[in-house]
């Protein structure tokens, strides 16, 4: 790390204590900084950096319901408003009892240079609660959306904070958000939520588009070097919806999908997974994955204890969280023949692990720009919404295969440009940093 940047990064653990995986995200592109920072003296002078690594805002808040059974519930919210330079702010919110300031801080980082990598008008922010979803009923999650929405809606607008889903806050979230939004502000405001559902200003493949995007991603990577997902095999982490459509686009590209988990252990299909089946148990039973592999029969086997990255492969999709795939699982997936590796979740490869795979030069996919392609979908919900103007499913897929290959070409051209061909960590670290950095060098000390 250069020493500038070495500097700024004591004063981060200083400034910002217990928060380690916001440490971990603001390291990552402080390491990636010093080319950068060489060549352009005009940024270190308006100390960019360090207003970058500051969030615009962060409200933290009280969110309290009750439960079904009358009891009294209190949990925290927070959104983190991190960069306004290119556009709203925009990115999820997590209901996940993991999150915390730090957390949502950390995802807020990533979401500036992601965002600005889609080459849309969006900026970075990202919210959520430590309210966990998993066991509650439909009621009581309605009404801690309700409750969470009370507060939150007062920072939120169409042209100022346009929050989505992440772990824990999918399409029923989202109504109930809306639902909320609308009934404390009497307005129809479209395009203050995206996610939304299909009959009511939602749009086509957003959905789909995270794990959609990261396959498209990951294929282009493949590319690059002269292959493609025909015949890959490839295993899965996670079941939620990043891993269901990566499975989706990965089944379709023409490879053979292998695993799939959660928290309670993974699930290896010989056959490969049953993705019907799959959404079935996930996403209309809401149970664990062992359910899929006691129904699907003799091909598949639950393991409680391990990881899907013991399984053999040539192509590994980290889609679960953060920090799921450390230095000894990577240096497994390297032993076992992997090719690539491309983030669908944010951060879920620990930077000993990243290490583990560029020296062994496999292919590998940072989520800035990997699975940028939700985010991008949400822009172009935002578009269609501010149109009044739907588009259908082919169009919007088309869009979303453009802006991938176009990630891609940045992040290469890039890391060429800086003097690190194939390093896409980097070339996605500058690429977008250069693009928010222009921004608010233009806008002034602000
Ligand atoms: N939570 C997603 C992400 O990590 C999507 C955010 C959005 O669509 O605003 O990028």
């Amino acid at each position: 790390m250069a020493t500038g940047a070495e500097q700024l990064y004591e004063e981060i653990l200083r400034r910002n204590p217990g928060e380690p995986e916001f440490h971990q995200a603001a390291r990552e592109v402080l390491e990636s900084l010093g080319p950068v920072l060489a060549e352009r003296p005009e940024l270190v002078e308006a100390r960019i950096v360090e207003r970058i690594c500051e969030p615009e805002r962060q409200i933290i808040f009280r969110v309290p319901w009750q439960d079904d059974a009358g009891r009294v519930q209190v949990n925290r919210g927070f959104r983190v408003e991190y960069n306004s330079a290119l556009g709203p702010y925009k990115g999820g919110l997590r209901f996940h009892p993991s999150v915390n300031l730090g957390i949502v801080k950390f995802l807020g980082f990533e979401q500036i240079f992601k965002n600005a990598l889609t080459g849309l008008g969006i900026g970075g922010g990202k919210g959520g609660s430590d309210f966990d979803p998993r066991g509650r009923s439909d009621a009581e999650v309605m009404r801690f959306c309700q409750a969470f929405m009370t507060e939150l809606h007062r920072h939120l607008g169409e042209h100022t904070d346009v929050p989505a889903g992440d772990i824990g806050v999918g399409g029923r979230e989202i109504g109930y958000l809306f639902g909320q939004y609308r009934r404390i502000t009497n307005r129809w405001e479209g395009g203050v939520l995206t996610g939304k559902g299909l009959g009511w200003g939602g749009s086509p493949v957003r959905t789909e588009a995270t794990g959609y995007g990261n396959v498209l991603f990951t294929a282009e990577m493949l590319r690059a070097r002269g292959e493609d997902l025909h015949g890959q095999q490839v295993v899965v982490s996670g079941s939620g919806n990043v891993a269901l459509y990566s499975i989706e686009k990965a089944l379709a590209l023409g490879a053979n999908v292998l695993t799939c988990s959660d928290s309670s252990g993974y699930v290896v299909d010989e056959k490969g997974i049953d993705l019907d089946l799959l959404k079935q148990v996930k996403e209309v039973e809401r149970a664990r994955v062992d359910v899929y592999a006691e129904r699907r029969g003799s091909s598949a086997r639950f393991v409680a204890d391990g990881q899907v990255w013991d399984v053999p492969a040539d192509v590994a999709l980290p889609s679960a969280t953060q920090n799921e795939l450390d230095a000894d699982a990577a240096l497994t997936l390297v032993r076992n023949g992997v090719k690539a590796v491309s983030e669908g979740a944010n951060m879920p490869t620990t930077p000993e692990a990243v290490r583990v795979f560029q020296e062994a030069g496999v292919a590998f996919g940072p989520g800035k720009a990997a699975n940028a392609g939700g985010v991008a979908t949400s822009a172009l919900e935002m578009r269609q919404n501010a149109g009044r103007e739907p588009l259908g499913f082919a169009q919007v897929e088309a869009e979303l295969a453009g802006i991938m290959r176009d990630i891609h070409t940045t992040c290469a051209a890039s890391a060429e440009h800086y003097g690190c061909p194939g390093d896409y960590v980097t070339g996605a670290n500058l690429a977008g940093f250069n693009r928010v950095a222009d921004a608010m060098l233009a806008q002034g000390l602000i």
